[in-house]
């Protein structure tokens, strides 16, 4: 079993809520420094850990600044990625731009950055050379194709778009040596929201044994594997989070075992963890307004999927809390629902939870608490249906609330469509 936490009581909550109506995130700055430090001191026996936290996690420049101070760089996959990585104080080798499909003027920028360009496929090595010319070292994402299972969210590696076959691997470490080529890295990413440390133990061992083989084939002994990111966080209360320690252990184990005897004792591991960095200690804040009874009960939220589409996209659990309400009872089945034309706008589905007030009844309505929505959260929101975004809220460690995104304004909205030189007609 594991608990939900969130960081303010009610009475405190409703003051935030005051200042900036809701629906917002909020995240908490002192835990998700604490977090990334468990992760950075289980990893300490390794060469040179880091972990470049995935952007598209938790694209808020404020947060990636937080992570970076804590010792994490970043990993980006598009040019505007690259800019928040750029605006928090980061560039040169704590950046890794793992792109695919990409662009050239995508890769200028990771260039000018000094980022590492994780290539994914053959033909981008001779695309490189000619747009931006060949970085000193490279890196290569390996498809483990059917040697390798994936899991739910992320599907089988052999139906997976993303980096090269292992015959290709070792063809496009040969070209980049024969163009001068001279420091390499290898990646892959081959999971999501997983939870099981032996499937991730798994993974770093058929790097480390693919890694000997680039030695014993090439001669090149690779600079640092990265392992991607995809460890899970526990959504659900019968779940428990993953021990980074029983992770690195692990890990250090087959690492061991297959790189020191083959003389590659010094090879870094990395990893761009997104979601178990930052998960946990997000939450999205909406108010309860409309309570409804057909076929089922409903209430409904000024939050919707426009904010928060992960239940409505992938089914996913995300826990619910009502403020104040933590230790009642749970005597209602209700499904919590936001006010998009789409039906999958539901937060939750007969979820059990403590009798819910609605502002429509009059009060003020209750704040629900939306929990482990840190990553993957606010970031996949969209405009559908003229949805305007929620903000972003920072618990700073010193328990002061700042906003670090505002919400989005009808102004935004028409921005797009209001510019200079647009047709009236
Ligand atoms: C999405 C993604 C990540 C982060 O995954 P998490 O599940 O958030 O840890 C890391 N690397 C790449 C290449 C990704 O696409």
């Amino acid at each position: 079993m594991s608990q939900k936490t969130f960081p303010l009581q009610k009475g405190a909550l409703e003051e935030v809520a005051r200042e900036f109506p809701t629906p917002f995130y909020l995240y908490d700055e002192a835990a998700i420094v604490a977090n990334a430090n468990r992760i950075i001191e289980a990893f300490a026996d390794f060469p040179a850990y880091l972990n470049y936290f995935a952007v598209k996690a938790l694209p808020n420049p404020y947060i990636l600044k937080v992570l970076a101070k804590a010792g994490f760089g970043a990993d980006c996959s598009s040019y505007p990625e690259l800019l928040l990585a750029q605006r928090a104080g980061l560039s040169g080798e704590k950046i890794m731009f793992t792109s695919n499909e990409t662009p050239a003027f995508e890769y200028e920028k990771a260039e000018e950055l000094g980022a590492i360009i994780n290539l994914d496929d053959f033909t981008h090595i001779d695309y490189l050379e000619q747009t931006v010319g060949l970085p000193s070292l490279v890196s290569l994402r390996y498809n483990p194709g059917s040697l390798k299972q994936g899991n739910a969210i992320i599907g089988e590696p052999h139906k997976s778009k993303y980096g090269l076959t292992r015959d290709q691997l070792f063809e496009a470490y040969k070209r980049l040596q024969e163009k001068g080529v001279r420091r390499f890295a290898l990646h892959t990413m081959v999971a999501s929201n997983e939870l099981d440390v032996s499937y991730h133990i798994e993974t770093a061992k058929l790097l480390f044994e693919l890694a000997v083989e680039v030695k014993e084939k090439l001669g090149i002994a690779l600079e640092f594997v990265n392992f991607g990111g995809g460890v899970g966080i526990p959504y659900t209360l019968d779940k428990e989070p993953l021990d980074y320690s029983e992770l690195a252990n692990g890990i250090k184990r087959v690492y061991d075992e297959i790189l020191t005897p083959a003389g590659l004792a010094g090879m870094g591991i990395r990893t761009e963890w997104g979601r178990v960095v930052t998960g946990p200690y997000g939450w999205l804040i909406t108010r309860a307004i409309h309570k409804k009874h057909t076929y089922r009960e409903y209430v409904g939220v000024d939050a919707s999927m426009a904010d928060l589409m992960r239940p409505g996209m992938y089914g996913a659990y995300h826990h619910i809390t009502v403020a104040g309400k933590e230790n009642d009872e749970g005597t209602q089945t209700y499904d919590v629902v936001g006010s998009l034309c789409e039906n999958n706008d539901k937060f939750a589905e007969d979820r059990v939870l403590p009798p819910i007030s609605v502002a429509a009844e009059g009060g003020a309505g209750d704040l629900l608490v939306i929990h482990d929505a840190g990553a993957h959260g606010r970031a996949m929101g969209f405009n559908y249906n003229g949805k305007l975004r929620c903000g972003e809220l920072l618990l700073r460690a010193n328990g002061e609330v700042v906003q670090i995104r505002r919400p989005e304004t009808v102004a935004d909205y028409f921005a797009t469509l209001d510019f200079a030189g647009v047709k009236d007609f």
